[in-house]
């Protein structure tokens, strides 16, 4: 199974699924190309901000891919179908390595952000993966604290062995571990307290009726107080106002992310943005 990590992307079943389309086998295997020729996959980066001083505090790495003939593809449009598919390795490591230079050019410019990605809980459960991330993070001779790991799926990881001790074996190493889309779905109250976790996003569902609607508020009110009792950072997804912004400030959550502060921006944009935003 080693050759599926570097270099041969394979699109075997993992057996999730019997049966795919021709129309998505065909898109994996361009993907799969893709992933191999460095053709059309790019990443974009979104930050997060300190409710507090204003301030970038990290970073979120986004995958994109510019599709020959089907033009922008969001990650909803090949994501769940790699996952479906032993591709899901090679697209994780892919989206590592490139995090990886863009921290190495984020030191060169004597910015310190760490920067997360998005992982399932099929990657870290493979064994070895938090060694083979460290091995990497040293290599650039850079430290695990700048890397963090975003994943979903309280309930799947709590009941995978593996995957559980994969989490516990990133947290050892010191790589700084969110969970996303907290109040969806993926999200299990009672499995929380048994994650390693550093960082609570809570999902933009919750956030993006604040400004309109008493309930929501009351919910989002309770939720972060909970969090915060229970001693997590708490990052609000999907911030795209300011009355969400105050909002969120008096509440006491701590971060902020969404297209208020800034959109999901390719390397140059970045430049540009952190510039602007830590100009002295
Ligand atoms: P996510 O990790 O919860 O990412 C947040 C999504 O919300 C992103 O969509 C982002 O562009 C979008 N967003 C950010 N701020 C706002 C806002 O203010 N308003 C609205 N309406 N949307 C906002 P995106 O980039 O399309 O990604 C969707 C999902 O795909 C991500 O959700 C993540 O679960 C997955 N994904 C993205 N990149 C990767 C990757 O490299 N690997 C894996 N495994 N999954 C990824
Ligand atoms: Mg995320
Ligand atoms: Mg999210
Ligand atoms: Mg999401």
């Amino acid at each position: 199974h080693e050759a599926v990590g570097r270099g041969v992307p394979s699109i075997a079943y993992s057996g999730m699924q019997d049966v795919m389309h021709t129309r998505d086998f065909t898109l994996m295997h361009e993907l799969s190309a893709a992933l191999r020729e460095e053709g059309g996959l790019y990443l974009v980066y979104q930050p997060k901000l300190c409710l507090k001083t204003g301030l970038p505090v990290g970073l979120e790495a986004l995958i994109r891919w510019r599709h020959p003939v089907l033009g922008e593809l969001s990650p909803s449009a090949f994501i769940p179908l790699a996952e479906q598919t032993e591709l899901l390795h090679t697209l994780t490591e892919w989206v590592i390595d490139r995090t990886l230079l863009r921290l190495a050019r984020l030191r060169n410019s004597e910015i310190q952000l760490p920067v997360t990605v998005n992982v399932s809980p099929r990657d870290f459960a493979r064994e070895g993966f938090a060694e083979r991330l460290e091995k990497r993070v040293l290599q650039k001779n850079l430290s695990a604290a700048l890397l963090g790991i975003e994943c979903l799926e309280t309930e799947r990881i709590v009941e995978s062995a593996a995957a559980m001790r994969g989490l516990e074996q990133l947290k050892q190493r010191g790589f700084g571990i969110s969970l996303d889309d907290f109040g969806t779905g993926y999200s299990n109250i009672s499995y929380l307290r048994r994650m390693p976790l550093d960082v609570i996003k809570l999902d933009r569902s919750l956030i993006n009726e604040l400004s309109t609607d008493v309930a929501s508020r009351i919910i989002a009110r309770s939720i972060i107080s909970m969090l915060k009792e229970l001693d997590y950072t708490v990052l609000a997804e999907g911030v795209e106002n300011a009355e969400t912004v105050e909002a969120l400030t008096e509440y006491g959550c701590d971060q902020a992310q969404g297209y208020f502060y800034a959109k999901p921006m390719d390397d140059e944009k970045l430049d540009d943005w952190l510039r602007w935003k830590l100009r002295a």
